[in-house]
C-alpha cells in the first residue's frame, strides 16, 4: 500500500489535499490487484502440487482436477493451464510412444504424435497436462513450445528457479504466459546444475493482464491504464480503462523493457486533480502490481516449500473460507465468488442473481428444541438448498440463519423468481431432527437481487433489502428487489438511529387511557401508552416505532423508563387520593430477560406505588415463547405483588391448557372482537365464550376497544367486568387525566368518578 502513501506525501507537498475517496479508491484497486495476484499463486502452488503428487497423471484425471480448483470459475483472467515438459531429442521417440499409448490417457483425440514445427533440435516442449476455457486443446499434441517466442524465457527459468510473466501474442488480445518451474521433490535446488537435474516441466497458465488490470481500476472513471513491454523484436500492450477526450498522458519506465502510462483528465482537488499526484499514484499502483508479479514469481520458488505443507494450508484455508457448521462457503469466499460471477455476467452477458434466505421461525426452534436442533436444522437446510440448484450454483451461509444462493446463466432462464419458488418449495417437506418428536416445519423468506452492480455487497445488500421486504410482508415468500424499496430502507434505518437517541433526549411520553367498571360506570383504572415526539415529524403512535424498538433491543431500556414512569405518575394519583389501578405493556424482549423481575421491582420501589395496583400486560405470543422461564419470571413478578393481564386476548393460541400454567389475574378481550359483537352472531359467541373461559378460570375481564353504546350494552350483558375505549375516553394526558377524575363523563352514561379500592 506505500504507493497511497506516497500519492498522498507528494498531493501534501504539492499543497493539495489528498481527497479521502480517491484514497479509498486507490486502496480498492490495490486491494483487488493484491487479491489477484495472491490467487494466481495458490494456484500455481496447487498446480504444482498435481504433478509432483500425481506423476502419471491422465488428461482426464487433470482436467478433473482443474474442474474441481474451479480454475476458470475464479480466474477470470486465465484462458488455460497446462503442464509442459521438456523432452531431450534422445527421448522425443519414447515421449511419442507414451503419449500415444491409450492407457496413458495423454491424447483422448488419438491424433498421430507429430513435431510442430517439425525439425531436428536437441529438446522439446511439450504440453502434455491442458486445460483451456475454451475446452479446445490449448496447443496441438506435439507443439514444441521452446520453439515459439516463450523458449528463451522458458529455458532460462529452468536454470533461475525462479518463473517468468512473458508476453505471448496471439491474435488480437494480447497474452501472457506465466511459466512456473517444477522440480521433483516440490523444492527448487540450490545450484543451477541440481535445477537442471532435478527439472520436470513447467506449469504455465495463459492470462490476459488486461482483465486483472480492469478488474482493478474497476469504478476509476475516466482513467486508461496500459502496461507495455518492449523488448528485442517482441513487444506486446495490455491496457484497460477509457479515458475521455482531453485525457493527458504521463509514462512511467519500469525498465526492463516495461513501462506504463496513465491517461486521465485533469481537473478537481486532491490526488486526482493533480496530474503529477494522478501519475504518481496511479504509477504506484501499476508500479506495486508488476512488483507484486515479480515477487509471485520469484516467490514461487520459496512456495515450493510451501508445498511440502500444502496441504495443511488448503485445510486452513478451507476453514478460513468455510462455515464450521454446515461446510459451506462463509460470508468472505462467498462475496468472493459474487465478484467473479459479476464479472463473468459482465463478460458473457449472462444474468447472474443473488438469493439472501432467512428461516421464519428460527429463533422459535432453538428456544424450544435447543441448539442441537437447531444446528441439525441449519444442516439440513444447506443440504436441501443446496439439492435444489444446479451445477454451478453456489449456496453459502452468512451466519446464524441465513444462507445465500448465487446463480447465474442458464438457471435464470424464467428469472430469479422461479429459483426461489423452488427453494422455498424444497424446504416445505419438514425437516426429520434427532431431537423433535414430530418433523419439523420450517418456512423461509427469501430476497433477491438481479443483474449488474459495482461491487459484490451491492447486490448482496440488494438482496438483503429484498428480505426485509419478504418479512414485512408476511414472511414465507420471495420478493425481489426494486430501487422503490432502497426508500423504505432508508426510512426504517433513520427511524433506528433517530430511536436510539430518542430515551436520552427525553422525547418519549406516556398517555393514560382510563378503563371503566361496566356494571357501574365507575372509573377503574388506567392503561399507560408510550407516545414518542420525534423531532420534525411530530407525535408518532406506538405502533409505528414499537416494532423497531423490539428488533433493536432500544425496547428494553425503554421498557424500564415506561414502569418508572408510569409507576411515579400512579404514586403521585395515590397520593392525591385517587387509588386506581395504573396498566403497563410489556414487551416479549423484556419478558425474555430476568431483568424485567429487577425493573419491576426498582420501580415500585422508586416511586412507592402500591405493588397491588400495578398490571402488567403481556401479549399471549409474549406469554408463548419459552414458556417455562416465563412461568418462573411470572412467578417472581407475582411474588413482588403485582398483578399479569394478558393483553389482545383470543388473537394468540387461547389454549385453556397453557393459560392454566400461567399465574394470571386479568383477560383483556381483543378489540376485534368488540368490534363485531354488534354486527355479527359469529363476535357474540365468541366473547361469550371467552368471557366464560375467564369466569371459569377466576379471572377478572376487560373488553379493549369500545366505541359505541350498544357495544358498552352487550358486553355488560355478557359480564365483562371493565371497559376500555374511545366511548369512554381515548388516550389521554396526564392534565386531562386530572381533569377527567373530577369531572362526570356525559356522552356515554357511565359515570366516570375516583374509587378508592
Ligand atoms: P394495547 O396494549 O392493546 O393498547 C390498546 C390500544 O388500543 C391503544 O393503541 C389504544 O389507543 C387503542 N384503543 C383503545 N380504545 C380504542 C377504541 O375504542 N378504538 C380504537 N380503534 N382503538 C382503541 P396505541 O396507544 O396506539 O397502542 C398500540 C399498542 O402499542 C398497544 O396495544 C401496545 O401493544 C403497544 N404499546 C403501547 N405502549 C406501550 C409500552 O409502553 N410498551 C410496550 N411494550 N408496548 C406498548
Ligand atoms: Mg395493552
Ligand atoms: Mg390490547
Amino acid at each position: 500500500m506505500s504507493s497511497i502513501f506516497g500519492a498522498q506525501a507528494a498531493a501534501r507537498n504539492d499543497g493539495q489535499k489528498a481527497h479521502q475517496a480517491a484514497v479509498t479508491t486507490s486502496v480498492e484497486i490495490a486491494s483487488n490487484l493484491t487479491l489477484a495476484i495472491q490467487r494466481e499463486q495458490d494456484l500455481a502452488v496447487s498446480a504444482g502440487g498435481f504433478v509432483i503428487g500425481n506423476p502419471n497423471a491422465s488428461l482426464d484425471q487433470f482436467q478433473r482436477w482443474a474442474g474441481s480448483t474451479q480454475v476458470f470459475e475464479r480466474f477470470p483472467e486465465i484462458q488455460g493451464i497446462a503442464e509442459v515438459v521438456m523432452v531431450p531429442a534422445s527421448q522425443l521417440s519414447t515421449f511419442a510412444a507414451h503419449v500415444e499409448d491409450p492407457s496413458a490417457g495423454l491424447n483422448p483425440s488419438g491424433q498421430p504424435f507429430q513435431v510442430t514445427p517439425p525439425g531436428a533440435r536437441p529438446y522439446y516442449c511439450f504440453a502434455t497436462l491442458s486445460q483451456s476455457r475454451t475446452s479446445q486443446p490449448l496447443t496441438p499434441v506435439g507443439t514444441d513450445l521452446c520453439d515459439t517466442v516463450l523458449g528463451p524465457g522458458l529455458m532460462s527459468t529452468r536454470d533461475s528457479g525462479e518463473g517468468a510473466y512473458l508476453p505471448y501474442g496471439t491474435g488480437s488480445s494480447a497474452e501472457m504466459v506465466v511459466g512456473t518451474p517444477i522440480y521433483q521433490g516440490g523444492v527448487v535446488p540450490t545450484t543451477v546444475q541440481a535445477r537442471q537435474d532435478a527439472f520436470i516441466g513447467w506449469t504455465g497458465t495463459e492470462i490476459l493482464p488486461s482483465m486483472i488490470l480492469a478488474d482493478a481500476l474497476r469504478g476509476q472513471h475516466g482513467t486508461e491504464a496500459s502496461v507495455h513491454y518492449a523488448s528485442g523484436t517482441e513487444s506486446a500492450t495490455f491496457t484497460a480503462g477509457a479515458a475521455p477526450a482531453g485525457a493527458q498522458q504521463s509514462t512511467i519506465e519500469l525498465h526492463n523493457g516495461w513501462s506504463v502510462q496513465v491517461y486521465s483528465l485533469v481537473g478537481g482537488s486532491g490526488v486526482l486533480g493533480n496530474p503529477t499526484v494522478l501519475a504518481f499514484l496511479l504509477g504506484g499502483i501499476l508500479l506495486s502490481l508488476l512488483l507484486a508479479l515479480l515477487v509471485f514469481v520469484q516467490g514461487t520458488s520459496r512456495s515450493r516449500a510451501v508445498l511440502l505443507v500444502h496441504e495443511r494450508t488448503d485445510q486452513l484455508r478451507h476453514q478460513a473460507l468455510h462455515d464450521s457448521l454446515t461446510g459451506l462457503p462463509n460470508r468472505a469466499l462467498i462475496l468472493d465468488r459474487i465478484g467473479q460471477m459479476l464479472a463473468r455476467g459482465r463478460r458473457q452477458h449472462t444474468p447472474v442473481a443473488v438469493l439472501f434466505l432467512d428461516l421464519d421461525n428460527f429463533k422459535d426452534i432453538n428456544d424450544t428444541l435447543g441448539h442441537r436442533a437447531g444446528d441439525e436444522l441449519l444442516v439440513g437446510v444447506g443440504t436441501r438448498l443446496g439439492s435444489a440448484l444446479r451445477e454451478g450454483d453456489t449456496v453459502g451461509r452468512l451466519g446464524g440463519d441465513e444462507f445465500v444462493v448465487l446463480t447465474e446463466g442458464a438457471s435464470l432462464a424464467s428469472g430469479a423468481g422461479i429459483v426461489a419458488d423452488r427453494i422455498l418449495d424444497v424446504l416445505s417437506t419438514p425437516f426429520e431432527i434427532a431431537d423433535s418428536d414430530v418433523p419439523l416445519a420450517v418456512t423461509a423468506s427469501i430476497g433477491c437481487a438481479e443483474g449488474d452492480r459495482s461491487t459484490p455487497e451491492e447486490l448482496l445488500q440488494d438482496a438483503d433489502i429484498a428480505l426485509y421486504q419478504a418479512k414485512a410482508a408476511g414472511k414465507r415468500r420471495a420478493v425481489c428487489f426494486a430501487p422503490s424499496m432502497q426508500k423504505a430502507v432508508d426510512d426504517h434505518r433513520h427511524l433506528e438511529v433517530d430511536l436510539q437517541g430518542a430515551l436520552l433526549a427525553d422525547q418519549f411520553f406516556l398517555e393514560y387511557q382510563p378503563t371503566i367498571d361496566l356494571s357501574t360506570g365507575v372509573f377503574t383504572g388506567v392503561e399507560a401508552l408510550i407516545r414518542w415526539r420525534r423531532p420534525e415529524r411530530g407525535v408518532v403512535q406506538p405502533d409505528d416505532f414499537i416494532p423497531a424498538l423490539e428488533s433493536t433491543g432500544i425496547i428494553v431500556p425503554v421498557g424500564t423508563w415506561v414502569l418508572q414512569e408510569a409507576c411515579r405518575q400512579g404514586a403521585r394519583w395515590h397520593e392525591q387520593g385517587y387509588r386506581f389501578t395504573v396498566s403497563v405493556n410489556v414487551s416479549a424482549r423484556q419478558l425474555e430477560r430476568d431483568r424485567i423481575i429487577d425493573d419491576v421491582h426498582d420501580a415500585l420501589k422508586t416511586s412507592g406505588f402500591d405493588p397491588g395496583s400495578l398490571i402488567l400486560e403481556l401479549t399471549e405470543t409474549a406469554l408463548m415463547h419459552d414458556v417455562e422461564q416465563t412461568v418462573t419470571r411470572l412467578g417472581l413478578l407475582k411474588a413482588l405483588g403485582v398483578r399479569i393481564a394478558i393483553d389482545d386476548f383470543g388473537t394468540g393460541y387461547s389454549s385453556l391448557a397453557y393459560l392454566r400454567q400461567f399465574p394470571i389475574d386479568v383477560l383483556k378481550i381483543d378489540r376485534s372482537f368488540v368490534s363485531g359483537i354488534s354486527d355479527t352472531t359469529e363476535s357474540a359467541a365468541l366473547v361469550h365464550t371467552l368471557v366464560q373461559l375467564g369466569k371459569v378460570l377466576g379471572l377478572e375481564t376487560i373488553a379493549e376497544g369500545i366505541e359505541t353504546d350498544d357495544q358498552r350494552i352487550r358486553l355488560a350483558d355478557e359480564q365483562v367486568d371493565t371497559g376500555q375505549g374511545f366511548l369512554f375516553a381515548r388516550p389521554l394526558s396526564v392534565d386531562d387525566v386530572d381533569r377527567l377524575l373530577g369531572v362526570p363523563a356525559g356522552k356515554s352514561g357511565a359515570s366516570v368518578t375516583a374509587s378508592s379500592r
